[in-house]
């Protein structure tokens, strides 16, 4: 393959469709909107140059296929999303797409064991209706009925938007792959974190996509004037919040592959003068392990419990996520990290922080991804980057995969 030529033709497209906008001078394009028509006639466009046979899904998904004359053949799906956030970058989602439409070009149909299918995924952040992974869903068979009745910000619910973008949403069902049809899931995404920077590397291998809990916490002091009640007679929820803030990074900190934030917190009354008398606080914790994730749950709210109690104020929590870990599957990370020997690269792994739409996927077939370098690790912002050699490595990676895979 022409490495070269295939990653300027990707970031070329990159920048082609950064300007599919829904606000001129950001990229901005949200599920649906008049600037994702434009991406899809680009992608249509593309696609049907790559010799894929192309089509628009019940959700919006653009879907281009490359059938195999094997009649048992399955089919293994490239794909990554192509909504953004607010404001966002030129790679998040749209290098995956557009790097799997490149790697379609370097397959025959006559060459091909499986069907070859590489999907944009019309819509992954959640931005319009905050339902995220529609598109991912819908393939999955675990798009839900009810998520048709949510409303966007213009009061437009997602089933009067699904008709007046044309589509049918009798057919979103009929969409769903059964497990069988499927040989398995590949995604490549810019990483969006400092690790591959740090290492020096190019590309990596995800071992999986963490778990991740939310908690919300709330801490009952009581109020009191600030110039007035001495100090050992204050019940102040927010010095009790403070501590356990500490503990939670304390916490974090010893326990490998462990996140934990606390990233949102409200103060009542929220007052220079007044002693806090309740503070509510988010609690994100992710570990790539769910036996890992669960127990350091359970020990931080034991921790809270803890501080709480000594300082005679009150607590109450409830946890709104729960959500399981995803394990890449061991065959096609082999045939990752043999890729990347092939290569020249160091076999590196590296467990994926955010979430993707190889983690819905995960519940219909095998998955797996490979990470690009994110330069000084900004994403989701007009700043997101990636370097020529590290795209040029990522698709010599995923050519020889693939070649391993579908041939
Ligand atoms: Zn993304």
């Amino acid at each position: 393959m022409d490495a070269r030529a295939l990653t300027e033709q990707v970031l070329k497209r990159c920048e082609l469709l950064s300007h599919c906008t829904d606000v001129p001078g950001q990229v901005h394009r949200v599920f649906l909107s008049s600037a994702t028509r434009a991406a899809h006639r680009y992608l249509t466009e593309w696609m049907k140059d790559a010799g894929l046979e192309v089509r628009v899904d019940a959700i919006g998904n653009v879907r281009g296929l490359k059938r195999s004359p094997n009649p048992n053949a399955r089919t293994f799906i490239v794909a990554s999303h192509i909504d953004s956030v607010p404001n966002g970058g030129k790679y998040d989602g749209t290098l995956g797409v557009l790097m799997g439409i490149a790697l379609s070009h370097l397959f025959k149909p006559e060459d091909l064991q499986h069907h070859l299918e590489i999907v944009a995924f019309s819509e992954e952040e959640g931005v319009r209706f905050q339902q995220p992974f529609l598109g991912s869903s819908t393939l999955a068979g675990s798009f839900q009925a009810e998520w048709l009745k949510k409303k966007d910000a213009e009061h437009q619910t997602l089933s009067e938007t699904l008709f007046r973008w044309g589509l049918d949403q009798n057919r979103i069902p009929i969409e769903a792959y059964e497990p069988r049809e499927l040989l398995g899931y590949f995604e490549i995404h810019i990483e969006q974190g400092p690790v591959l920077a740090e290492k020096g590397l190019p590309v990596g291998v995800v071992s999986g996509i963490v778990g991740q809990s939310r908690l919300n916490l709330t801490f009952l002091g009581k109020a009191g004037h600030a110039g007035t009640t001495p100090m050992p007679m204050r019940l102040d929820a927010l010095t009790g919040a403070a501590e356990f803030i500490s503990c939670v990074e304390n916490h974090a900190l010893g326990t490998p592959g462990l996140v934990a934030t606390v990233g949102k917190v409200e103060v009542k009354p929220n007052t220079s003068n007044v002693i806090p008398e309740q503070v509510q606080l988010s609690l994100d914790v992710r570990h790539l392990s769910d036996e890992k994730r669960l127990s350091a749950v359970q020990e931080l709210l034991h921790e809270a419990h803890m501080i709480t109690q000594k300082r005679h104020i009150g607590l109450q929590h409830e946890l709104p996520l729960d959500q399981k870990a995803v394990i890449c599957e061991d065959r096609h990370m082999e045939l990752l990290l043999d890729a990347c020997k092939f290569c020249g690269l160091p076999e590196f792994t590296l467990p994926s922080g955010a979430g993707h739409d190889a983690m819905v996927m995960a519940q219909v077939t095998d998955v797996s991804m490979l990470f690009v370098r994110s330069p000084n690790a900004i994403s989701h912002h007009p700043d997101e980057t990636v370097q020529f050699e590290d795209v040029e490595a990522a698709l010599k990676v995923s050519g020889h995969f693939l070649n391993q895979i579908l041939r």
